[in-house]
């Protein structure tokens, strides 16, 4: 799949854009504090509820809309985020790697750099989950977005509860791991801590889109994990249709792992749905 070229930036925001203020280092912090009470009339701000669980993850957020930009430092905060707010590329890519966010919430059309190309700058100084924010609508803008490293793609106008969702979603994605016992699939032990699989004491070489899969289905087992959580984990939410990318690396895992790979017993099909390791 080609990226397209980057179109012209189509916000709506975009057309008369603020003055990108002087970077401001830690200069969200010292904010005066924006009271989510304000956000009664307000259609951006929505309400916090109480079974949000109070993590102090600081959130990095680039958007040159003033208005946006202060709707989203107000739900965040609501939320128990730190936030982070810029205005402009530059100064984001400074902070990145100096504050180190947990997550970043990206324009993709900003005053001083192109949203894509600063996309990748920031892939070279953290791997914090990114999302989108853009005006552009075109599948090649997404696709481009999502290739040059971005996490998720929330196309404005947006719901603010459904980005929080997604950033919630990225967070718990990046989440480490805890770690998990070896596991025998017949005759094979696949060891994800010391990333070893063996086969009647022999190694077995497995690719790393092979030890992606096989993670997500030993760090589930006996569920059902959907093809389309398994797509969107490995290559991507671009590629969540990309099913027979499933079929062929579930096929190479089966010859390599099962005893008899035409009839396996724990790497499972649940045809239309997913897959499932039987322990
Ligand atoms: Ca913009």
């Amino acid at each position: 799949m080609a990226a397209g070229a980057a179109a012209p930036d189509q916000d709506p925001g975009a057309a008369a854009p603020a003055a990108p203020s002087a970077p401001r280092p830690a200069g969200a912090g010292t904010d005066p504090p924006d009271s989510p009470a304000g956000g009664a009339t307000d259609p951006l701000v929505s309400p916090a509820t109480p079974a949000e669980p109070a993590a102090r993850q600081t959130i990095m957020v680039v958007e040159d809309e003033p208005a946006l930009l202060r709707a989203l430092r107000i739900n965040l905060r609501a939320r128990g985020y730190e936030a982070l707010t810029m205005q402009a590329g530059r100064p984001a890519l400074d902070q990145a790697t100096q504050r180190k966010p947990d997550a970043v919430i990206l324009d993709l059309g900003l005053p001083d750099i192109d949203g894509i190309d600063l996309i990748r700058e920031l892939r070279s100084v953290t791997s914090a989950p990114v999302i989108v924010l853009s005006g552009r609508t075109g599948p090649g803008d997404k696709i481009g977005a999502l290739d040059a490293g971005a996490d998720d793609y929330v196309t404005k106008p947006f719901s603010m509860e459904e980005l929080l969702a997604r950033l919630r979603a990225a967070l718990r994605r990046d989440a480490p791991a805890p770690p998990v016992q070896p596991v025998a699939i017949g005759r094979s032990t696949i060891d994800l801590a010391a990333h070893l699989a063996t086969r009647d004491g022999e190694q077995v070489r497995l690719t790393p889109t092979e030890w992606r899969l096989l993670e997500i289905l030993i760090r589930n087992p006996g569920q059902l994990v959907g093809g389309r959580r398994m797509l969107t984990e490995v290559w991507g939410p671009a590629y969540q249709q990309s099913t027979h990318y499933l079929r062929f690396h579930m096929a190479g895992l089966r010859r390599k792992l099962e005893d008899d790979p035409a009839r396996p017993q724990h790497l499972l099909t649940e045809p239309g749905m997913g897959y499932r390791f039987s322990p």
